[in-house]
């Protein structure tokens, strides 16, 4: 048989082009290109207006964030987090020396599970990391009432969680900061890049001179800060991205609402819903396989699709806490992380963006209630 065309994971939204080189020549007329230029600034007000959020700062990228986060904080000692996620979210704590602590997620909705906080807080614990996985919420009401009792801090690692809201109030404004990732890959992207959500002027001005190696003028510098400003092209290309990224959400969500009807009834494969009141933003589209109901392993599945050319990837596995970095912790023994363990080993997260067509779906569907293909 014929190699039909590659289908991937993820697509970047890439803005106009010819909008794009205006504002380039706008940029190289004004031969300003970073340090919180005028894109720059455009981009932190439009980002709030559209993420309803009260301010924002702008990286680099989205590790970044999560590391002066914990800086501005003063995070130390342990914090609790969760094993199913990117890398980024447990390196930004080995980064700033802290330890992780790993609880077992929700098998409902792959996030830590709130329940198993408790029985791992200790002395030395002083913040909670939890991540909305996959643009799913977290139950940010129950973590903000163990985190009060305690009087631990809450990061939450947003970078899934663009745009998404919950009974019309935006998940970034839960726990004391929220961070996002705008790498190629994501909902919405600069390329790369990221930010940092809070709720108060203050904070905002100790992250923007915390970003600038914690310069607060000419001469004075307040802080042991880095370099993770985001410059001017990036900025210009993320006001244009933004005029996009509805209609790339809407997209999503018909891409998902389509991968649904076609796979509600295949035994041994199971996905999410929609979460009642919730605003998604369809960032990913996970699978899980249960190989004795469906004949197949998650693994099998996987290289089978991309034998005829559509790429899955297995988001999230291996666990963080399987990696070399982090297997020896106590908190990371797979038996303690049931959950975490049997989702990773079961899931393939589709191909999910803006430019699938029905075809494109079809295929993949095709594939996997054939498992031949
Ligand atoms: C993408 C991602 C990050 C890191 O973002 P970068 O922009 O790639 O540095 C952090 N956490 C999670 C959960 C992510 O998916």
């Amino acid at each position: 048989m014929e190699k039909q065309d590659i289908i991937t994971v993820t697509s970047p939204l890439l803005p106009d082009i010819e909008e794009f080189k205006t504002l380039l020549e706008k940029i190289w007329d004004s031969r300003w290109i970073t340090n919180n230029g005028t894109f720059h600034q455009e981009l932190e007000t439009a980002l709030c207006e559209y993420l309803k959020v009260p301010y924002i700062s702008l990286f680099t990228n989205g590790t970044l964030p999560l590391i002066t986060a914990l800086q501005a904080m003063r995070i130390t000692g342990e914090v609790i987090t969760t094993p199913y996620s990117f890398v980024a979210t447990t390196h930004s704590l080995w980064w700033n020396g802290i330890k992780p602590v790993f609880v077992d997620i929700d098998p409902a909705t792959g996030n830590m599970d709130p329940e198993r906080i408790e029985a791992a807080i200790t002395p030395r614990t002083t913040a909670l990391m939890p991540v909305h996985v996959y643009g799913k919420p977290c139950d940010t009401v129950r973590i903000k009432e163990i985190a009060d009792r305690y009087g631990l801090k809450v990061i939450y690692d947003a970078a899934h969680a663009f745009g998404v809201e919950v009974g019309g109030e935006s998940v970034l404004n839960a726990g004391d900061m929220s961070t996002l990732s705008f790498h190629a890959t994501k909902v919405y992207n600069t390329i790369e890049g990221g930010a940092l959500v809070m709720h108060d002027a203050q904070t905002k001005q100790k992250i923007d001179y915390l970003k600038n190696f914690g310069f607060a003028d000419e001469t004075e510098v307040v802080a042991p800060g880095i370099n993770s400003k985001m410059d001017e092209v990036r900025s210009a290309y993320g006001l244009l991205a933004l005029k996009q990224v509805d209609s790339a959400i809407e997209s999503r969500r018909s891409v998902a609402v389509r991968y649904r009807e076609a796979l509600r009834n295949v035994e041994g494969i199971s996905f999410f819903d929609d979460m009642p009141g919730v605003k998604h933003n369809y960032s990913y589209f996970p699978i899980f396989v249960d190989k004795e109901k469906y004949g197949m392993t998650r693994d099998q599945l996987y290289f089978m699709m991309r034998d005829h050319n559509v790429m899955g990837r297995r988001y999230f596995y291996p666990l963080i806490s399987s990696f070399s970095t982090y297997r020896g912790l106590e908190s990371a023994d797979p038996l303690k992380l049931p959950n975490a363990v049997k989702m990773a080993d079961s899931v393939i997260c589709l191909p999910m963006h803006h430019g699938l067509s029905e075809e494109d779906i079809d295929r993949t569907v095709q594939l996997i209630i054939s498992k031949n293909g």
